[in-house]
């Protein structure tokens, strides 16, 4: 399990990251509220622990910020004690949990493991986008009704691209939520891939949904 935590504080920070570490997450730091919205952007994360008070870029204005742009992992929210406020206004920006400062560490690590449990009961759900269904339980995919046929790393490729529509992915970012490795000279790679799968998803049908975003990378979206 992948941790962001965005938090000012390096003792503070330090002290999560170590605990979380310990019951086997494995954790990134950030320490403002720019660079925890750029972490969360370009990396996948399966929770983020976000501070409300943050330099740069509040922890507030950082999570809906991340709403607007469609990411939608689960955020734990870290507020001042008491502050029925922040609360408030925490889940309205679009946290899923908050918790107020100081906590018990067992109870932050009860906290983040049921959020993301929850979070992943929901990835069960089936996807759709125009006429493409998907089940992520059965690994499945249908497009107008009739079944695909694909194989795992492409069902893994256009399971990536349903859940991140209407955004350029790039080529980096291909390589490293569906292959899990870092880019270097991958390139070649996810072009092949991307065309089995245009072949596969997009050839017998009028409606391309699978688009090049020149000098990019790839997006999935009806024109
Ligand atoms: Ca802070």
């Amino acid at each position: 399990m992948r941790v962001l935590v965005v938090e000012d504080e390096n003792k503070v920070a330090g002290f999560i990251q170590r605990g979380l570490q310990e019951e086997g997450f494995s954790v990134d730091l950030a320490y403002d509220g720019d660079a925890g919205v750029d972490l969360a952007k370009s990396q996948m994360y399966d929770l983020i622990l976000m501070d409300v008070m943050l330099p740069v870029k509040d922890g507030l204005t950082a999570i809906k910020e991340l709403r607007e742009q469609n990411i939608s992992t689960p955020v734990l929210c870290l507020t001042a004690r008491d502050a029925v406020e922040d609360k408030v206004v925490g889940l309205n920006a679009g946290a899923d949990d908050y918790l107020a400062k100081p906590f018990a560490f067992a109870e932050l690590v009860a906290r983040c493991r049921a959020l993301v449990r929850r979070n992943r009961s929901d990835r069960g759900a089936e996807i759709v986008f125009s006429d493409l269904r998907l089940d992520p339980v059965a690994h499945k995919v249908w497009r107008q009704d009739s079944e695909i046929d694909l194989t795992s790393k492409e069902y893994a490729l256009l399971e990536y691209f349903m859940r991140n529509p209407n955004q350029t992915l790039t080529r980096a970012m291909i390589a490293e939520n569906v292959w899990d490795y870092t880019f270097d000279s991958f390139t070649n790679i996810i072009d092949v891939y991307v065309n089995y799968l245009r072949n596969k998803v997009d050839r017998p049908y009028d409606k391309k949904l699978i688009h090049t975003v020149r000098g990019q990378g790839y997006m999935l979206k009806e024109v």
